[in-house]
């Protein structure tokens, strides 16, 4: 293992502050060292192994496919991607689907369908008479809007949308931001759950208002009714596209399909990623009917995107899903685990629950995220931090009752004693 360790100090970059575990093995909500020792794993890759690892029905499909055929790129046509799309389409927006390879990537399409849809606006508005203005105290990069009115994208602060520049400059954490200044033009931010905030941002030089349903990296916030509602009528009301970037809630995270049905505020696009190919890398941005064919011929590509495997993969991914009493399932485990947990808030050990669905966290009174983390490694629990007191929960979807118990048990210890 310590090899291994240093092998990656010596050959790869060093962006992520990781774990000291080497995994070799995966099977349902375990993952497995190479001392065979089983680990439960709460963290699911990130959202990602969300029916947890190695399913035997994504198995089957990638199994099968990579052995017919792998891939063609897009200049032709193969039937897993359609099916997948068709699949997705018909249980969300209605509209078209385009593949891309990541939760960025697919965050990166909508964005460009945003713009694009917002010079389209423009046009017919007539002609444009010059750069408008972004330079509001919020805005992320500054005010070369190159010449293109209604090309303004609001997103909330503390949000996650990826790391690319375009979805960097969408994501309003400014320790993430810094280096890597100047962003994207363009990009105005507000706080979470603020209508008046929104309201003066909002005019009529926005293209698109973009969100997570529950901020997932943040720290697990859910947006309120109220404030998705507002969202909804102030973009409809300005022309411009209400985005809900879906890559950690969707696909059953939070009890539903997709998380903005909790809420019945339905986006003109949407974008998914993480568990859609069953832990292979896909993204896939929805948009509705009126504005699926903003983005024509040569205007966006992808060579892996929308690929026969990973496709094969999200078509399984969906038919679980989609089964009978599969996502009342994680609705009862979501309760059942915010009970325990807040049996933990009675006894005074977190100051808080947050969440939905199996997309939970916690908040602690002290800064001790990161050692109750380590420490639960110790004893092959698999949890994930997102600040120094927040622990944020994302067990596979198939989680059973009992694991839920042992976690919360470990806590309960664990939160204990650090308190003596
Ligand atoms: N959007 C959200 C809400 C995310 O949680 C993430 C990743 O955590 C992303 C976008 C970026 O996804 P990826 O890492 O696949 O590019």
């Amino acid at each position: 293992m310590t090899d291994i360790i240093q092998q990656y100090e010596k050959y790869i970059m060093p962006t992520y502050g990781r774990q000291p575990v080497v995994f070799v093995r995966g099977n349902g909500c375990y993952l497995y060292d190479e001392a065979g020792d089983a680990y439960l794993d709460f963290v699911s890759g990130l959202s990602i192994s969300n029916l947890g690892h190695c399913h035997p029905a994504v198995v089957k499909a990638v199994q099968a496919q990579v052995a017919e055929l792998i891939h063609t790129c897009n200049l032709y046509y193969t039937k897993p991607g359609v099916e997948l799309a068709k699949l997705i389409s018909e249980n969300s927006l209605g509209g078209k689907v385009f593949f891309s390879n990541s939760g960025a990537e697919a965050n990166e399409c909508a964005i460009k369908l945003a713009r694009k849809y917002g010079r389209d606006k423009a046009g017919e508005a007539g002609p444009v008479t010059g750069p408008s203005g972004d330079t509001g105290p919020g805005s992320g990069a500054g005010s070369d809007s190159g010449g293109a009115a209604k090309h303004c994208i609001i997103s909330l602060e503390n949000g996650f949308h990826g790391r690319t520049m375009a979805t960097l400059s969408a994501t309003a954490q400014p320790a993430k931001q810094e280096p890597f200044k100047p962003l994207l033009p363009g990009f105005t931010y507000v706080p979470r759950n603020d209508i008046s905030a929104l309201e003066r941002e909002m005019d009529d030089d926005v293209c698109a208002v973009m969100l997570e349903v529950v901020q997932g990296e943040g720290g697990v916030w859910p947006l309120d009714q109220t404030y998705l509602e507002a969202a909804r009528e102030l973009a409809t009301r300005h022309d411009a596209l209400l985005i809900f970037d879906e890559v950690q809630t969707g696909l059953g995270r939070t009890g539903k399909l997709f998380a903005y049905e909790h809420s019945g505020v339905i986006p003109d696009v949407m974008t998914l990623a993480k568990s859609l190919g069953g832990a292979l890398p896909i993204g896939a941005t929805i948009a509705a009917p009126a504005y699926s064919d903003v983005l024509g011929p040569g205007m966006h590509g992808s060579t892996f995107g929308g690929g026969p495997v990973a496709c094969a993969a999200g078509v399984a991914v969906m038919r679980e899903l989609t089964a009978e009493g599969f996502l009342a399932s994680v609705e009862t485990k979501g309760e059942y685990m915010r009970s325990l947990l807040g049996k933990l808030q009675d006894d005074g050990l977190i100051t808080e629950v947050r969440g939905m669905g199996l997309m939970l966290a916690i908040e602690l009174a002290e800064p001790l995220a990161a050692e109750i983390v380590t420490q639960a490694l110790g004893q092959k629990i698999i949890l994930n931090n997102t600040s120094d007191r927040t622990i944020r929960f994302l067990p596979p979807l198939v989680v059973e009752e009992g694991m839920l118990e042992a976690v919360v048990e470990f806590l309960q210890t664990a939160l204990s004693s650090s308190k003596d």
